[in-house]
């Protein structure tokens, strides 16, 4: 009896000091506005419209570096005092641009975006490549993804060189035409660096944004800045038998014991969930904008609510548990060529995406070790690593934050992991701080529209974009 009196009035202690840690959290709400700068708005917008006219899809079996080369001449068109007084530096199509500055003992930064988009097949209101302006957006591939990078940033050095502004540390910006496709430009440029022994303090790539409504019961737009990104593998899970006739089906043939593995992965998630240290300040983050007094009570208690949470939120959101854990996702398969004919090998590929606590060896071999249970081989196609994340006490993510709060006052502050791949990953070996955020909105279905029908960007957000690039150049000032 006891006992249980004492459990209680530890239960009740811990919800008191959960309940005053929620009400000392207090309300916060969000503000941000479009800009009604017309003059700048119809500027860049229309740079940005020229930029999408020049169609640049990347592709895998056949690189056409000349194509890029045309893409450069329309930028120095449009940029030409950036390309008056900084050093044009081009490899194989990727484009830097390096702007001295005046202290040589520091070291650079780069701003980055790739030139390249991906294919545009269906029907689209405005023609994928005419670069349409109508109804407050700009359209067609590459408006939101993402050659409003380089508009912004290229715009930003055009108009400081304007203004007579020389940076303290040296600027760079670079542009890979190989992202789409996931190949290597932005590599060649890392390698630059590299081979002059050249280390950078601060990398600024896509892959957060300002977001609307980030997750059910918060409301508001959000800084969702890019504290890392996950490692991306590809595995082909391999079937081998001694073939036959399909008439005389043998017990366990290739495709039955695949279909056990994929079956036995998906229901018994294989993966560790944790909290990194990205989470944790997301939801800690959002907690003072929440809406819902239990939705605050749990955001603002995680060291108490984190078990409960590691179980529900997997299960409720794809999205979460790619922020949690590693994935595995089954994306092709093969039998054999016959309708009546049992395959001597089956395979089938799983696409991976590896998160730091649990990356890519580890990740391979639990998968290996369950293959093997069902007599199956483990080949790997490409196995790449999760990348470093971004201390959230550093001097780079505080002057992240600053500028955010300078060019977008009144927008919340939000740390993530990115899910997808940016160029940033290449840089690893040159840059231990990689930020992946654009300083644009984009709203859930422009988020659809990359890669898909109707890519577009508003253009109340362009004037901020440019401005936060700008800021941006600026802080290494205070460095
Ligand atoms: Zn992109």
């Amino acid at each position: 009896m006891e006992f249980i009196l004492l459990i209680l009035l530890v239960i009740v202690v811990l919800l008191v000091i959960a309940l005053i840690r929620t009400l000392l959290v207090g309300n916060k709400e969000t503000f941000y506005e479009y800009s009604t700068d017309q003059e700048r708005i119809d500027l860049y917008s229309d740079k940005l419209s020229k930029l999408i006219q020049y169609e640049t899809i990347s592709y895998r079996d056949k690189p056409d570096v000349e194509k890029f080369r045309g893409f450069h001449k329309v930028i120095e068109n449009l940029y030409p005092n950036v390309f008056k007084h900084l050093e044009k530096i081009e490899i194989d199509g990727n484009l830097m641009m390096k702007w001295k500055g005046t202290d040589p003992t520091l070291d650079p930064i780069i701003l980055i975006s790739h030139q390249d988009v991906v294919e545009a097949t269906g029907e689209w209101i405005y023609p994928p490549f005419s670069g349409t302006i109508a109804d407050g957006k700009v359209w067609g591939r590459g408006a939101g993804d993402i050659k409003v990078g380089i508009m912004s940033f290229y715009q930003a050095v055009e108009e400081l060189l304007i203004e007579g502004y020389t940076p303290k540390c040296d600027v760079y910006l670079g542009s890979s035409c190989t992202e789409e496709i996931g190949g290597d430009g932005a590599l060649k440029m890392a390698d630059w660096f590299k081979e002059r022994g050249i280390n950078l303090y601060l990398l600024s790539d896509e892959g957060g944004s300002i977001v609307s409504d980030p997750i059910v019961g918060i409301k508001g737009n959000f800084a969702a800045i890019g504290i890392f990104e996950k490692g991306y593998g590809d595995l082909k899970i391999i079937a081998k038998s001694s073939g036959g006739h399909s008439s005389t089906p043998p017990k366990n043939s290739p495709i039955a014991r695949l279909a056990k593995f994929v079956n036995y992965i998906e229901i018994n998630n294989p993966f560790k969930v944790r909290f990194s240290a990205a989470v944790d300040a997301m939801l800690t983050n959002l907690a003072p904008y929440s809406s819902n007094f239990m939705l605050k009570f749990i955001m603002s208690n995680l060291w108490l609510f984190k078990p409960v949470l590691k179980l529900i939120l997997p299960a409720i959101s794809p999205h979460a548990a790619a922020m949690l854990q590693t994935t595995i996702c089954f994306t092709m398969a093969k039998g054999s060529e016959g309708y009546n004919v049992i395959p001597q090998e089956a395979y089938v590929t799983a696409n991976l995406r590896y998160i730091p606590h649990q990356s890519t060896d580890e990740a391979n071999k639990i998968v290996t070790e369950i293959a093997k249970k069902y007599d199956l081989e483990v080949e790997t196609i490409i196995a790449g690593y999760p990348s470093k994340p971004l201390d959230l006490k550093g001097p780079q993510y505080n002057m992240i934050v600053d500028t955010i709060n300078k060019v977008f006052p009144g927008v919340g502050i939000m740390p993530y992991v990115v899910t997808g791949g940016t160029d940033s990953r290449f840089f690893a070996e040159v840059c231990d701080n990689c930020v992946r955020f654009a300083p644009v909105n984009y709203t859930a279905e422009q988020l659809k529209g990359m890669h898909g029908l109707n890519e577009n960007i508003d253009q109340g957000c362009l004037p901020m974009a440019v401005d936060w690039y700008k800021e941006l150049i600026k802080a290494q000032e205070r460095r």
